[in-house]
């Protein structure tokens, strides 16, 4: 027999089981319990919230920070026949007026509201006078202080505990190091809530790290392998956005730039168009991606260092939400590792602040310089034990080779030493080279006693050598920005011959200038479509786009790529057939089933 949870699960959003730990969840609330969920982008959130207050008697209260992204969120569950609303600051008098009516008259199912919105003692009111199914606080993570997403409201929240102890509040956030959660527990009261914490792992991400040596011609490559696929590529600074997002689109790719120097339309306009068309590629800063829930990006590609590990992993974690393949790429060289040093010498905060700040470097640059499984030293960094290998990053597809760098490290720390610790590794790798080059004239540095010690390594080498130094902590560069290095409390053991030093050898670079253009790297992408296939494909996604366009919702929110897939795979020959594919729920089937019908139909 059925549950009602099931039976919403299969009827109102047309999947067939409950995933990990939602079920779980949802009885829990379903009870009247507290809950505190800790699930990783793309794990299910929503439904962990939507399906108990379908079942509960009255409305569930959505606390979310994100109001550019509401309006999809409440598009998507009317599609699925859900009487969803939300409340802020985009709406007019009037539009306000009818939804808080809808609430009072018992109404709505779901209403998403901002917590400024939530916290006015008017909507607190209106509140007591409603019937309320439960609270869900959505980014729970936005309490903390510590975290780069810091709303002060949040902390108010606490409010709704103290007004309304009857009503069951769900806290959910994607964010997992034990710190935050602790945070949310406590500024939030959920002391006594039950805790639900999934793995982090996203077995449908595929993770590589390659070494920086021609960006463009990198990412062009990488691009090769996702045409018209949906992807953010993530740049440091504004300026490099807008270089890449015209450069790429100069080459025939639909890119867009995205900045928080680009003013307010523009940023809306290329935001809605990533969400709304199939296949753009969104060029962005950091400033980019917070709460963008567009189930089928195929990529997010990282050509520089991102800030911390937590945010590589929140970034990375926006690729393929559907759990269809996905791709984590990223490119890094000495120069990103050298800027990073100078953060961590340069930081000004008090000294618990600085030592976190660190530790939190120096794992990123753990994870870029690694040997073994990415996925492991990810998933460790979070404080969870992966079996690993998981065969399905760069390092177990393909392990990189280590050599013994011992001696060839004593060199480069001496060359740092005698040569006053104030140069960079440019000039220092001229005196372990033997270059006798005007800098090094000048400064009298062929008189060393490290001068040409070197010969056996190439620049690239030596190159190779100093990054992997400073990613360890052997060396460490200036405060000040000039890129001059000096050795570090941990150098000595290395020099004195205490420590031996294990590197990475580099792997080779691809030849710049050709791009691959073999055909499987094109028309499989991602999804593995095969050519026979693709006309089907197309005319399925082009009728989705048609059919959204009709709707005013993004494609996605009419089928996912996967339940696309799903009918090229099965080929459904009638409504029946249709009704038996993940993500087709009645509302869907009835709206949408007679069209998706006749493309399949007419294709064969
Ligand atoms: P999160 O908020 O945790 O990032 P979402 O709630 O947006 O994740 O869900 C991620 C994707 O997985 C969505 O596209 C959703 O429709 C889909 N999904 C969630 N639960 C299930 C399920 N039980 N079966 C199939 N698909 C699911
Ligand atoms: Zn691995």
């Amino acid at each position: 027999m059925n549950s009602p949870a099931l039976d919403l699960l299969q009827s109102v959003f047309g999947y067939s089981s409950f995933r990990g730990q939602q079920q779980a969840v949802v009885e829990h609330l379903g009870e009247g319990g507290d809950a505190l969920v800790l699930m990783p982008t793309g794990g299910g959130k929503s439904l962990c919230y939507q399906i108990p207050a379908l079942i509960r008697q009255g409305t569930g209260i959505v606390v979310s920070p994100l109001i550019a992204l509401m309006q999809d969120q409440v598009d998507a569950l009317r599609e699925a026949g859900v009487a969803a609303a939300y409340l802020n600051s985009s709406l007019g008098a009037d539009d306000q007026r009818e939804v808080e009516r809808r609430l009072s008259a018992g109404e709505l199912d779901l209403l998403y509201v901002a917590p400024e919105r939530l916290l006015t003692g008017r909507f607190l009111n209106l509140l007591e006078r409603a019937e309320v199914a439960l609270f869900a606080i959505d980014e729970a993570h936005c309490v903390s202080q510590w975290g780069h997403d810091f709303r002060p409201e949040y902390r108010e929240l606490s409010v709704l505990h103290e007004r309304f102890p009857q009503v069951p509040r769900i806290a959910l956030t994607a964010t997992a190091d034990p710190r935050t959660r602790e945070e949310i527990v406590e500024r939030l009261a959920l002391a006594d809530a039950r805790q639900f914490v999934s793995s982090f792992d996203r077995p449908n991400i595929r993770y590589r790290v390659m070494l920086k040596h021609n960006p463009r011609t990198q990412l062009m490559q990488f691009l090769d392998g996702h045409r018209s696929e949906a992807g953010i590529v993530y740049a440091l600074s504004r300026k490099k956005v807008d270089d890449t997002a015209a450069w790429l689109a100069e080459a025939g790719i639909e890119a867009l730039p995205y900045h928080a120097g680009l003013d307010a339309a523009t940023r809306a306009k290329n935001q809605q168009r990533f969400l709304r068309e199939d296949g753009v590629v969104m060029v962005a800063t950091v400033a980019f991606g917070m709460g963008i829930d567009k189930p089928d990006v195929r990529f997010v590609a990282h050509l520089d260092l991102p800030r911390s590990i937590e945010g590589y992993y929140q970034e990375t974690g926006r690729a393929g939400r559907d759990g269809l393949p996905a791709e984590a790429w990223m490119i890094y060289g000495l120069s990103d590792v050298v800027t990073m040093s100078q953060m961590i010498a340069q930081s000004e905060s008090a000294d618990e602040r600085k030592r976190v700040e660190r530790q939190k470097l120096e794992s990123l640059l753990a994870y870029a310089e690694a040997t073994g499984c990415r996925r492991q030293l990810l998933l460790g960094t979070f404080g969870e034990s992966y079996p690993g290998p998981c065969g399905h990053c760069d390092n177990c597809i393909e392990p990189p080779k280590t050599w013994d760098a011992t001696v060839p490290a004593q060199k480069a720390l001496s060359g740092v030493y005698r040569s006053g610790q104030r140069f960079g590794s440019g000039h220092v790798i001229d005196i372990l080279r033997g270059e006798e080059t005007e800098r090094v004239r000048s400064f009298g540095h062929h008189q060393l006693s490290t001068f040409g010690v070197g010969a056996e390594l190439d620049e690239k080498q030596w190159r190779s050598v100093f990054r992997q130094l400073l990613a360890a902590g052997l060396l460490e560069a200036d405060a000040e920005g000039y890129g001059t290095l000096r050795l570090t409390a941990a150098s000595r053991a290395v020099l004195s011959g205490g420590q031996t030093v294990r590197l990475r050898e580099d792997a080779r670079p691809v030849r710049a200038g050709r791009r691959r253009r073999d055909s499987q790297a094109i028309v499989g992408g991602s999804l593995g479509i095969e050519a026979w296939e693709q006309p089907l494909w197309d005319a399925l996604r082009t009728l989705r786009t048609q059919l959204a366009r009709q709707h005013g919702v993004p494609p996605y929110v009419v089928f996912h790529d996967a339940t696309l897939l799903a009918m090229l795979r099965a080929l459904p020959a009638n409504e029946d057939e249709l009704a038996t594919i993940s993500g087709v729920g009645e509302a869907k089937l009835k709206r949408y089933g007679r069209d998706f019908l006749a493309v399949i139909n007419a294709a064969q």
